[in-house]
């Protein structure tokens, strides 16, 4: 067992509160990582031996982003839609369908090849857990292999075949439902951890939705819910009722919904990138925040209404335009995404975890917010990293 002391860090971001503070942070810093686990944080002079060390050199450290929502794995590209968005049409869940076509008609190797690209692209800007959903697959075949493509890109994924009717069932949505509570979830479920469902006016009302998430209960997977994005609706009341880890979006909250997701254990997944790229007004965070409720900021990155990968400008929003303050924007995309997704293993560098560790280039981390757009992801390095041999390779 080889130990690696990361020292000189300017500041480092634990989210440990035995450091005091939301965000536990340590100036002139080190962390201890054995095996790919965190086994001590605390101040540089008090760091203890290891078998090597390595130079910060006055870099922020912060955990990795937990990425709590995305849908990676799709073919074809929806440039046009964005354009007529920009241009005076509002964004409604039709465009999703456009999606489906092209990713039916995609072979494995292509959607494997643009699903890592993603994640990837995800991975250079700090994010180093991330969830995926199907979805752009709906019928049984498409449904499975998608699963089990995004199973090779992480162990976070959900079978969303309850995203859209499929054109084929126009007309009959509750044979739709059927199919995803029978024949679908028996392909998807092997590869999936959680069962979501988009209930939205033209998606799915709640009864189905509720017949979907306790179908996927009752095969063990955890729930997640897409609910009042486009209105106010019942889908943040059912997520709760259910005991979902999360309810994504929240655009659209009322009083009720703020009450039930305070005094339940669901989080409230912010999604800003969605705002921004559909010109739809922003949710407040500070209203769930001030009334105690669990809140995460994700990316939603996919084809459609938002196609951002980069948590660092979801943060920028969330702080700019949903009243979050900085240290509550990132601990709501480390600490937060990791709620979201019942884990806690990622999203803090507490004594245990994972040593998932992004080195910004900045002195604290508040230029997450302070010089949006700009690429301070300086090295990551995930638990995996460390047990290679070159982890000292400065990069
Ligand atoms: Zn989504």
């Amino acid at each position: 067992m080889t130990t690696v002391l990361l020292d000189a860090i300017g500041q480092l971001v634990t989210n440990d509160e035995t450091h005091g503070g939301l965000l536990g942070l340590v100036s002139d810093a080190a962390v201890l990582v054995e095996d790919g686990v965190v086994r001590w944080t605390g101040r540089s002079a008090e760091a203890p031996a290891a078998d090597r060390r390595l130079d910060a050199e006055g870099r922020t450290v912060i955990p990795g982003f937990v990425d709590s929502h995305s849908h990676l794995v799709f073919a074809g590209e929806r440039g046009a839609e964005y354009e007529a968005r920009m241009t005076g049409t509002p964004y409604s869940a039709g465009g999703i369908r456009t999606t489906v076509a092209a990713t039916r008609a995609a072979d494995d190797d292509s959607l494997r090849t643009s699903g890592r690209r993603l994640v990837a692209e995800m991975r250079a800007q700090g994010t180093t857990t991330v969830e995926m959903k199907t979805g752009y697959g709906l019928t049984v075949f498409d449904e499975e292999r998608l699963a089990r493509l995004s199973r090779e890109l992480t162990d976070e994924v959900t079978f969303l075949g309850a995203h859209v009717v499929p054109p084929e069932y126009r007309g009959d949505a509750d044979a739709y439902v059927d199919l995803v509570t029978g024949p679908m979830l028996d392909a998807v479920a092997p590869f999936a951890r959680w069962i979501d469902v988009f209930c939205e006016t033209g998606a799915f009302d709640v009864e189905q939705s509720r017949a979907i998430l306790k179908a996927g209960l009752a095969r063990g997977l955890g729930a997640r819910v897409h609910a009042s994005q486009l209105g106010p609706g019942q889908g943040i009341a059912l997520a709760v009722e259910l005991g979902a880890a999360s309810v994504d979006h929240c655009t659209f909250l009322t009083d009720g919904d703020v009450e039930l997701l305070a005094s339940s254990s669901t989080v409230a997944t912010l999604l800003p990138g969605v705002e921004f790229s559909t010109r739809s007004p922003y949710p407040s965070g500070r209203r769930l925040l001030d009334a105690g409720a669990a809140v995460a900021i994700a990316s939603d990155c996919n084809p459609g209404s938002c196609f951002t990968s980069s948590m660092p400008f979801c943060i920028a929003l969330a702080i700019r335009e949903m009243g979050f303050t900085p240290a509550e924007a990132l601990w709501a995309a480390t600490a937060g995404g990791a709620a979201a997704l019942r884990r806690t293993d990622v999203g803090s560098l507490r004594v245990g975890a994972r040593a998932d560790l992004v080195e910004l280039d900045a002195p604290s981390h508040l230029y997450l917010g302070y010089r949006p757009g700009v690429p301070l992801v300086r090295t990551v390095r995930t638990a995996a990293d460390w047990l290679l041999t070159d982890v000292t390779r400065q990069d």
